[in-house]
């Protein structure tokens, strides 16, 4: 019987990256079987900071059909969007006068992010919205939350709110771990290394591989990443960041340990080790496009959300109601 909650998201912001399906997505194929699993697009999240709203709906459809592509099996996993189960938002709304702004202030996200934004004005959403994830994770009395390292600190936060209200409140909230994988849980942009692959940084692109980049420009990609003048295939984050983000890549998808790639490669030129993974990422990426074709199809992507939002929605409100109780609101 499958009695571990596990629960993960992507926001709806971009093309999904090599990073997501790695640090977060796999892990969560890779474990639907044994946990009662929800995946959901958090198209909440996406407009943190303005989006244009036709573009918006389309990248939902593109994430859900990336998801099924990527092996989420909506008979094993309820597949859903955010937005479809107004719970989100309550909770949400309720958990962001649980938090000290100083508690959000210290969140790395949002101090790299609104960096960029600096000039304008940082928009308020990009500082909430790690209540909003919590919200996410409590709704659902997860145990689990397969995320990549960025992520972690927010799973962090939804642990110390959950605790803060249980003992202001009484018992209301299940306590989440994360879980963050040993390996790839942060890929680095391939021209800077010193930096996460991000869906939605703006730029040329050159650094990121997208699950549905053509091919040819994927393998170009990885055969133009940054390196080093060691010339040693090893694994050194801090002295190789860019040969040990393709090692990781590498073994994240082949499962072959880093000693074992370090023994293959000894001696051998960066150009060998970079086609070879260049190979591997390349058969990832077609059998991935190939699955996408196949649900790319509004008439299914839309049942399968209805369906997930019907399965998702009592115990969401079961959650907000236990909340609502607590707080003495009804
Ligand atoms: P955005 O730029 O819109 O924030 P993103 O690529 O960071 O895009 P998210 O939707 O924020 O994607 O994150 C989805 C999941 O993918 C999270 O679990 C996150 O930790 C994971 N993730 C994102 N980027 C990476 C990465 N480079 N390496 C490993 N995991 C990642
Ligand atoms: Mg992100």
């Amino acid at each position: 019987m499958k009695e571990k909650v596990m629960l993960t998201g992507v926001r709806p912001s971009g093309n999904l990256t090599l990073g997501n399906y790695l640090g977060a997505i796999k892990n969560f194929v890779d474990r639907q079987e044994t946990h009662k699993s929800y995946i959901f697009i958090a198209d909440l999240h996406a407009i943190t900071s303005p989006k244009d709203p036709q573009k918006l709906k389309e990248a939902v459809y593109n994430c859900v059909a990336m998801y099924l592509a990527c092996g989420i099996d909506p008979s094993k996993t309820i597949v859903f969007r955010q937005s479809d189960v107004l719970e989100h938002g309550t909770l949400g709304f309720i958990m962001t006068f649980q938090t000290k702004m100083g508690e959000l202030n210290r969140m790395t996200q949002f101090k790299y992010k609104s960096q960029a934004q600096s000039k304008d004005g940082v928009d308020t959403g990009l500082f909430v919205y790690p209540t909003l994830m919590v919200a996410d994770i409590l709704l659902y009395n997860t145990s689990i939350v397969p995320v990549g390292r960025d992520q972690q600190q927010h799973v962090e936060l939804t642990r110390d709110l959950a605790e803060r209200f249980n003992k202001r409140y009484g018992e209301t909230f299940f306590m989440p771990d994360v879980y963050i994988a040993p390996v790839g849980n942060k890929i680095l942009n391939l021209q800077n290394p010193l930096e996460k692959m991000n869906k939605s940084d703006n730029g040329d692109n050159k650094g990121t591989i997208f699950l549905m980049d053509d091919i040819e420009v994927a393998k170009k990609k990885i055969m133009s990443a940054k390196t080093d003048s060691l010339g040693k295939v090893h694994f050194d984050e801090e002295n190789q960041p860019g040969i040990s983000n393709l090692m990781s890549i590498l073994s994240k998808i082949t499962n072959e340990d880093f000693e074992s790639i370090e023994k293959r490669f000894e001696g051998r030129g960066y150009g060998e080790f970079k086609r070879e993974v260049a190979e591997v990422v390349a058969k990832l990426l077609t059998e991935i496009q190939a699955n996408f074709n196949k649900y790319n199809n509004k008439n299914l992507l839309d049942e399968i959300l209805a369906n997930g939002a019907k399965k998702a929605q009592p115990t969401a409100r079961d959650t907000l109601k236990r909340a609502t109780k607590a707080l003495g609101l009804n």
